[in-house]
C-alpha cells in the first residue's frame, strides 16, 4: 500500500513539473524551428553547413515529440475538470489515428455506447487515448499490420474503455517496466507515454489492467469512476 501512495504522489510531481516545463518549452522550439528553415533556403551556404541545419531540425523535433508526448500536462491540475461524454471523446481521438493506423496497415474497429459522462479533463484524457492508439498501432507495425479495437462500456460504475491490439505483446518483465519514465523499447522512444496515460488514469482515481501476451497482442482497459 505504502508504495502505491508513493507512486501516485511521484506521479503528482512529475506531472507538475512536466506541466511548467512543456509550456515554457513549446514556444522556443517552434521559433528556433522556424528560423533554422529560414537558413536552410539560404543560397550562399555550403552543403556541410546545410547538414548541420538538417541535424538540428532533426533534434529540435525530437525534443517536440518529448514535449508533445507531455502535452496534456500544459494545463495545471483539475482546472480542466468538465462534465463530458468520455464516448464523443474516443470517437474524436479515433478519427484523428486513423491516417497513422492506415500508413502501418492497421484496421480500426470501434464501438461507442451512449453518452457515457462523467469529470474528466477532455485534453489530458483524448492524449491519454492517442498515446494508448498510438502504442497499439507502433506494436503491429512490425507485424506488418492488425487491428486496433477500441471499445466503451458501462460496467459496476465505471467507465470502461478496452484498447486491444494484435501487436507484438508484452511479457511479465516488460509489463512491470509500463509506465515508468523513460522505459522504451524503440529506437525513437520518449518512453513518456505511458507515464501519461498512468498519472492521467491516477488523477481521476481510476485504474488500468493490461493482459498481454508475448508475440500475440495485447489489451488495456481503463477504469474511470462514472460521477
Ligand atoms: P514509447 O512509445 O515512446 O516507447 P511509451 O511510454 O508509450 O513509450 O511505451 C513504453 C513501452 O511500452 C514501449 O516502448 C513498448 O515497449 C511498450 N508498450 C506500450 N504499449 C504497448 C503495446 N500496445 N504493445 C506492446 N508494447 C507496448
Ligand atoms: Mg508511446
Amino acid at each position: 500500500y505504502r508504495d502505491r501512495v508513493l507512486q501516485s504522489e511521484r506521479l503528482n510531481v512529475v506531472s507538475e513539473l512536466a506541466a511548467s516545463v512543456s509550456h515554457e518549452i513549446r514556444n522556443p522550439l517552434t521559433v528556433t524551428s522556424g528560423f533554422l528553415q529560414l537558413l536552410s533556403k539560404s543560397e550562399t551556404m555550403t552543403e556541410k553547413e546545410r547538414g548541420y541545419i538538417k541535424l538540428s531540425l532533426e533534434e529540435l523535433k525530437r525534443a517536440e515529440k518529448i514535449v508533445s508526448d507531455y502535452l496534456s500536462f500544459a494545463k495545471p491540475q483539475s482546472q480542466n475538470m468538465v462534465y463530458a461524454d468520455l464516448s464523443e471523446d474516443l470517437e474524436y481521438t479515433t478519427n484523428i489515428i486513423l491516417p497513422y493506423a492506415m500508413i502501418y496497415d492497421v484496421e480500426v474497429e470501434s464501438y461507442y455506447d451512449n453518452s457515457l459522462s462523467t469529470n474528466y479533463d477532455q485534453h489530458q484524457i483524448q492524449q491519454c487515448l492517442i498515446n494508448l492508439y498510438k502504442n497499439a498501432i507502433e506494436s503491429m507495425k512490425e507485424k506488418g499490420g492488425g487491428k486496433l479495437i477500441i471499445h466503451i462500456s458501462e460496467h459496476k460504475g465505471s467507465i470502461v474503455i478496452r484498447i486491444e491490439d494484435t501487436g507484438v505483446g508484452m511479457d511479465k518483465e516488460e509489463l512491470s517496466r509500463l509506465g515508468k519514465p523513460y522505459y522504451s523499447t524503440k529506437q525513437e522512444g520518449t518512453g513518456l507515454g505511458m507515464l501519461m496515460v498512468y498519472s492521467t488514469i491516477n488523477k481521476l482515481k481510476g485504474r488500468i489492467e493490461v493482459d498481454s501476451k508475448k508475440g500475440q497482442g495485447t489489451v488495456f482497459r481503463l477504469f474511470i469512476p462514472a460521477a
